[in-house]
C-alpha cells in the first residue's frame, strides 16, 4: 500500500509498504478520506515534535477491509470513521470516561504520548473500539466527525444553558465547528471575530448572529456591543495569548473563557487573581475528544445538524500534502481533506 510518511522535520515521501495485518482486536480500515489538520501542519513543521518515521492522518473514514479474529461487531465492507485516541481502559481517567485524559495517551496519527501510524495512507490499523458506523454517510463528511467531537467536548467543558451568550474569536475550521456545535445546543446569541472576508461570510451563513472584523473594529468594544453586553463564554480559537486574552476581555462576570485553540507550549498568560475571584471569570480548556463525544459527533453528522460539507474546499492526493501545508500556512481555503485513491 502506499503511505505519506513524515521521515524527518519538512520531509513527507509517498512511501509503498507492506499492507498491515489487523490485530486479533483490530480492523482494517480502506482510507476513502483522512481530512488535514493544523496536528499534521505542526508535525510537518518540527512545531509538534514527533518521532520518525511516522505516518501522521487522525481525521479518517473509510471502509472495514479485515477484521482480527476476536472482532465480532464488524465485518468486511461496513463503512465506519476512525476516532484515534485509543483508551488503555485501565487508568482512571479511563475508566472515568475521560479517555481524553488516559495516561497511557495513545493516539492513532494525531497527537499523543504514543503515536501510532494514522490514515494518509491506503489502509490503517485500528481497534475495532475505535470504529464508529457511518451509515451511508460520505467518507469525506464522516472525517470531520473528529475535529466535531474536539468542539463537543469544548461545548461541555462550559456550564452552558439554553440562550447563553457566546462570542467565537477565529473562524478557521475549528471555529466555524465550534459555531455549530454551540448553536446546536442552544447558544444564543453567537459572535464571530474573524480577519477573513470568507471566512466571516461562511460564519454568518452557518448561523453567527453577528461577525466582525477585528481590523475594522475593536473586538473587546464590538462584540458585547453585537451580543448585548459581555458574554457567557469567550471561546479562543487561535492558540494566540493576544487573543485569549479579548476573548476574557469579553467575557461576563461569572462567565467562562475556554481556551481551545493550540497555544505554544512555552507561551505563558498573565492571569489577574482578584479580577477571577472578584468577577468569577474562569478560564477553561479543552483537549481532545472522548469516546462519547465521537459518537455524538457522528449522530449530529448523520442527522445534519452540522454543515461539515461547506467546510471542505480541497481534495488532494496522499503525494499533494506538502503543498497542502503550504497553503494551510497562509490561511488558504478550509479543510483539505486527503482522498488515497486519487492519484
Ligand atoms: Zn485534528
Ligand atoms: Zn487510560
Amino acid at each position: 500500500m502506499r503511505a505519506s510518511t513524515l521521515t524527518d522535520v519538512g520531509e513527507i515521501t509517498v512511501e509503498e509498504r507492506e499492507r498491515p495485518e489487523p490485530a486479533a482486536d483490530e480492523v482494517l480500515v480502506e482510507v476513502g478520506a483522512c481530512s488535514v489538520c493544523m496536528t499534521d501542519y505542526h508535525m510537518y513543521h518540527g512545531t509538534f515534535p514527533i518521532e520518525t518515521p511516522l505516518v501522521p492522518g487522525h481525521e479518517a473514514a473509510g471502509t472495514v477491509a479485515d477484521v482480527g479474529s476476536d472482532v465480532t461487531g464488524f465485518e468486511a465492507g461496513d463503512r465506519v470513521a476512525v476516532n484515534p485516541t485509543v483508551p488503555c481502559n485501565a487508568c482512571s481517567y479511563c475508566k472515568r470516561g475521560e479517555t481524553h485524559l488516559c495516561e497511557n495517551n495513545t493516539s492513532i496519527g494525531g497527537a499523543g504520548d504514543t503515536i501510532l501510524d494514522g490514515a494518509f495512507a491506503e489502509y490503517v490499523r485500528v481497534p475495532a473500539i475505535n470504529v464508529e458506523d457511518i451509515g451511508d454517510m460520505s467518507f469525506e463528511r464522516a472525517a470531520l466527525a473528529e475535529p466535531l467531537a474536539c468542539c463537543v467536548h469544548g461545548v461541555e467543558q462550559v456550564d452552558l444553558t439554553p440562550s447563553d451568550s457566546v462570542a467565537i474569536i477565529g473562524a478557521g475550521p475549528i471555529g466555524l465547528l465550534l459555531l455549530q456545535a454551540f448553536r446546536n445546543a442552544g447558544a444564543a446569541p453567537i459572535v464571530v471575530s474573524e480577519l477573513d472576508p470568507e471566512r466571516r461570510e461562511l460564519a454568518a451563513e452557518l448561523g453567527a448572529d453577528a461577525v466582525i472584523d477585528p481590523d475594522e473594529v475593536d473586538p473587546e468594544e464590538a462584540i458585547p456591543e453585537a451580543a448585548g453586553g459581555p458574554v457567557d463564554v469567550g471561546v479562543e480559537a487561535i492558540g494566540l495569548v493576544p487573543t485569549i486574552e479579548q476573548a476574557n476581555a469579553v467575557t461576563t462576570k461569572g462567565g467562562s473563557t475556554l481556551i481551545f485553540g493550540v497555544p505554544e507550549q512555552d507561551a505563558t498568560l498573565e492571569v489577574s487573581p482578584f479580577d477571577v475571584f472578584f468577577d468569577e471569570v474562569g478560564y477553561r480548556g479543552s483537549y481532545s475528544l472522548t469516546t462519547e463525544d465521537f459518537e455524538r459527533a457522528i449522530t449530529m453528522l448523520r442527522y445534519g445538524r452540522v454543515d461539515a460539507d461547506s467546510l471542505i474546499t480541497e481534495r488532494i492526493g496522499l503525494d499533494e500534502l506538502p503543498t497542502a501545508f503550504e497553503r494551510m500556512g497562509d490561511a488558504e481555503g478550509l479543510k483539505k481533506v486527503v482522498v488515497p485513491d486519487r492519484d
